[in-house]
Parts: structure tokens; sequence; C-alpha cells
């Protein structure tokens, strides 16, 4: 049980208050290099960060935590920090009320803040910041790699917003896995070695659980009446909140899991929920673990053990770390604040009510949305390939999925649940993440994972009452958006395919689906 000591009520000893939001937990940050008694650091769990999502319960109770975690941390280390709590009294709900009263309260003359990584949050501190009387000043996270701006600048004489380009210049920029200019290993890019099924007899390691108590952090959000989904053991809260469990956690991967990361990247079983992952997302998105510390601690279990892990598993890890988080980062504030209204196919359906529930007789989604309840987490291909794919080739309305992404993962804050879900799986932003739809059917299921074995639809059939959904899906989907998708180099298999088709194959596959879209909440 936590015990945070609030030092708030003492009057008048400070002169600077500074913010720290609930994705700070930063401790390697310039800020607490020195204790000085005349700065008070603020945390604040509130009503405004609980409820503009149902968030999983996992992940409230996970932001809680490991805020509380934080703010003990810092007043061992001898910091001044005050900390409120959802129920505590005195709290308004919201950062600047709650501001406005520390800053009242304690006569404080100057505040400061670190740059937020959400458009909506850096738009009320900056608004906040500039109704105050008193002085601010804004610091810079000193979390990620890159700048805020760093990919607008390096693409704005380019053509395109190409991932791998980015990712190659980081590379460099940084020093990371280059034999002299050259990639190490040859290449830039391993992947085509890292799309293996899980063997029918292959065990991966178990995940890494931690055995945390958070009870208090769960009692609060109910008795708020907090919407939340989900499921959770508050007595045996598994993932880390804390520093030293994410140490643990990320010594355990590069240990363990790293040598067959790669090869296993995409692989999917009913029976494993991380396989070879890290599950060290939420702890980079909380900032506990720096995305620089990662990627060294993978650099040095590789050159420690070059035999036990080869470079395809080294190089498949940092691009997702150095490549993909930090430019759907650069993405997110390029394109911000029309990136939320893209929606590029004109999508209008429903969520189905089962994304709730995971109650679908499709065994892929069954899996994906159970797990993804269980464990407020699924891992990248299953985000993609399972419960995004079907969103796409029905046509949800991109607002729609984007709500269930926000608040289902214990990793999603919206500059990488957006820029991923919007973006990459979903290409309402018309090709800016990717250069085509990620789609596919049964075929593609089938052969990264086992859940087409037990299903109650046959992987094999198109058409008839037990053809799995996803086949005529994915036609219907590139029928129906020919005029935006023909012209793609990278479909023009698909559409050649098509286009040779028998015409009653087509108009029963087209059948099919105008079934299958017609009773979505039934399949
Ligand atoms: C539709 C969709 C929604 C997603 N929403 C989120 C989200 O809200 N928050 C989030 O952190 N990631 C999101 N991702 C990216 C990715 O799925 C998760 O980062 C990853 O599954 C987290 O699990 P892990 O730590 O085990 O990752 P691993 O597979 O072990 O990868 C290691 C790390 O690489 C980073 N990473 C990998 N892929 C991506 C990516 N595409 N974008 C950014 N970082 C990446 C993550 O920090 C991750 O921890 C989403 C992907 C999709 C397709
Ligand atoms: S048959 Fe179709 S619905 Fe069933 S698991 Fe395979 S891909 Fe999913």
């Amino acid at each position: 049980m936590l015990l945070i000591v609030l030092l708030s009520h003492m009057e008048n000893e400070y002169k600077v208050l500074r913010l720290v939001l609930g994705d700070q937990l930063n401790m390697q940050h310039s800020w607490y290099a020195d204790q000085d008694p005349s700065i008070l650091y603020a945390l604040m769990e509130i009503r405004t960060e609980t409820d503009y999502v149902w968030h999983h319960i996992q992940k409230a109770c996970a932001f809680f935590a490991a805020m509380e975690q934080f703010a003990m941390h810092l007043q061992d280390k001898g910091h001044q920090v005050t900390y409120i709590k959802l129920n505590d009294p005195f709290n308004q709900q919201s950062i600047a009320a709650n501001c406005d009263g520390l800053i009242q309260q304690h006569h404080i003359e100057r505040f400061e803040y670190q740059l937020p990584d959400e458009y909506r949050l850096d738009e009320t501190l900056k608004a906040y910041a500039k109704h105050l009387a008193i002085s601010t000043q804004v610091y810079d996270t000193e979390h990620f790699f890159s700048n805020r701006d760093e990919l607008g600048l390096f693409f704005a004489n380019k053509k395109g917003l190409l991932m791998e380009t980015f990712y190659r210049e980081m590379r460099k920029k940084h020093d990371i896995l280059l034999n002299g200019k050259e990639p190490a290993g040859g290449k830039w890019n391993f992947d085509e070695q890292n799309r293996h099924k899980l063997p029918k007899h292959h065990k991966p390691y178990p995940p890494l659980l931690f055995d945390n108590n958070v009870r208090a952090q769960y009692d609060r959000l109910v008795q708020a009446g907090v919407k939340t989904i989900g499921n959770i053991n508050p007595e045996n809260f598994y993932w880390p909140i804390n520093r030293v469990q994410a140490l643990e956690l990320l010594h355990y991967f590069t240990e363990l899991c790293l040598p067959l990361f790669g090869t296993f990247q995409d692989a999917m079983h009913t029976d494993e929920w991380s396989i070879y992952h890290a599950r060290l997302s939420f702890a980079m998105n909380s900032k506990i673990l720096s995305p620089r510390e990662v990627v060294q601690a993978a650099i040095a279990a590789w050159q420690a053990a070059p035999d036990r892990i080869a470079i395809n598993q080294l190089e498949g890890f940092i691009r997702q770390i150095l490549g993909w988080r930090e430019y759907m980062r650069g993405i997110y504030w390029l394109k911000m604040p029309a990136f939320e209204e893209l929606n590029y196919f004109e999508n209008s359906r429903k969520l189905p009510d089962w994304y709730w529930t995971g109650k679908t007789k499709m065994n892929c989604l069954k899996h994906s949305i159970g797990q993804s309840l269980e464990h407020a987490y699924a891992h990248h291909v299953q985000r993609l390939m399972i419960t995004g794919n079907f969103a796409l080739l029905a046509g949800i309305n991109p607002d729609d999925v984007d709500f269930w992404y926000l608040g289902i993962y214990i990793d999603a804050i919206q500059w990488v649940e957006i820029t991923n879900t919007r973006g990459m799986s979903q290409f309402a932003d018309g090709g800016i993440t990717g250069s085509k739809p990620y789609t596919a059917s049964a075929n593609y299921i089938h052969k990264q994972s086992n859940y087409c074995e037990n299903c109650h639809y046959d992987r094999s059939k198109r058409i008839g009452d037990d053809a799995c959904p996803f086949n005529s899906l994915y036609w219907n989907f590139h029928d129906r958006h020919r005029d935006k998708l023909q012209q793609n180099p990278r479909l023009s298999m698909v559409y050649r395919l098509w286009v040779k088709m028998n015409p009653q194959d087509r108009e029963a596959i087209l059948l099919r689906a105008n079934y299958c879209l017609e009773h979505l909440e039934k399949l």
C-alpha cells in the first residue's frame, strides 16, 4: 500500500510550481539533478484525464500507481512533492483549477512544465500558461531521440514521408548499428527473415509478471464512478509500475526474448498473449524507461552474445523504437490537429458491440479482443492485422476505431495511438503513414497463427454461411474503393486477380460481403 505525504499544506515556502504529467515519469530528467526546496512538484489524478475515453481499468490503475511511485521516489530523493488523489476534497479535477489553487496557496512566482506529448494537453497548457499573471517556462521532456518538429524538417524538401528514410537517418544521426557508414550486418532491414509462425510444440518464455497491489487506486476509480473497461485483479497487478520493475522487464527481454524477437514478431497464437514481445510500451510511454536506454540495452546484449542474438532479431527490435516510435511521434506533430479528422474512405459504420466483449464467432477476433480485455495488451500484428484489419474491411468510422484503441491498451496515448490506428491501420490518412492499406484475408491470418484451426468459419471459403468473413470483405473492400486504390502500384496484383475472376464468382463474393456488412453484430 502506498503512502504519499502531502506537503501542499505548508504555506508559502515555494517559488516555483513544476507540473509533472502522468506520462512524464522520467526520473533521469535534468529537473531532478538538484534538490531545491523552493520548487514544488505537483502530480494529480484528475477527471479530465480519466474521462476523455473509456480506459481499460489496468491502464488507469497502472498510470495512477506509477505516478504515486514516482512521487514517492522524488520525495525520497529530497524533492518537495504534492500528489493530488482523485478523491482528495480539494481536487478541482482539472490541471488549470488545481494549479491555480496551488499557485494561490503557496504564492508561487513561476509555473513550469514539460512539453506534453498530446496535442490536447499541449493546447490546454499553452492556454493556461498564457492566462497566468506569473512567469512560465516550458522544458523538453528529454525522452525521445528526435525533437517534435525534427521529422517535419527532415522531410521538408523531400518527396513523401517514408518511415524507412527517417529510420536510416536516425540510425546515422545517433550512430546506432553502424559499421562506419554501413549498416551492421550489411543491410538496413531484415524484415523478410522475421515472419514466422510459432511451430507446433514451440513454447515461448512466459511473460515476466510482477506482483503489485493496486487496490487503493482501483477503489478510488470505482468509488469516483469512472467508466472503465476490461478485467483486473487489483491485488495481483502484473505490469511494471516503477523503474526497478521496468529495468527488470527490460533485462528479461534482452536476455530471453530478444534472441527470437524478430523471428516470431508477426506470429499469433491462442495460448500465448505476448510471445517474444517486450511489453515495454507502458514503461516507455510513461517515460519510466527512455528509448535510448532500451536501445542501448538491446545492443549491449547483442554485443555480449552475438552467437545467441542474431542481427535480424536486434535490428527488428531497434527498428520498432528508433524507427516506428520516433516516426509516429514526428508524424503526429507534423499533422495534428487535422490528423484526427481524417477519413479517407469516408467510413461511417458503427463499431460492432462485440469489440467491447470479444463475443464473436470469428476466432481470431475473439482471441485478440479477449486478450486485450484480459491484459490491456495485444501485440502489433494482432492490433494491425486482426482488429484493425477487420475494422478497415468493414468500413468502421475511424472515430469509433480510435476511441476503442485509445482506451483498451495499457500503452495508449494519443500521439502513438492515433498515428498507428487512424494512419497505419485504417489508412484514414490516405497514405501518410503507409503506402497502401494493411488488409488481409484468412490466408494471411492462417499463415501467421493457429486462430483458424478451431474457428466457426472456414478459412478456405469465400462464399456460404460458414465462409470466413475476412475473405469476402477483403474483395469487397478493394472493389468498393477501386477509385481510390486501383492506381496504387502496390495493389496492381490485387486488382489484376479481381478482374480475372469469373463474374459469377465476383458477384457471389460481393453478395456474401454485403450479408456480412449488414449483419456485423452477428458474425
Ligand atoms: C492499430 C494500432 C494501434 C496501436 N496503438 C499503440 C498505442 O496506443 N501505444 C503504443 O505504444 N503503441 C501502439 N501501437 C504500436 C505497437 O503495437 C505497440 O507499441 C506494441 O504492440 C507494444 O507492445 P510491446 O512493448 O510488446 O512491443 P514490441 O513489439 O516488443 O516492440 C518494442 C517497442 O517498439 C515500439 N513500437 C513497436 N511498434 C510500434 C509502432 N508501430 N509505433 C510506435 N512504437 C512502436 C514500442 O515502444 C514497443 O514497446 C499500435 C499499433 C497498431 C497497429
Ligand atoms: S477462419 Fe476467418 S474468422 Fe476464423 S480465425 Fe481464420 S481468419 Fe479469423
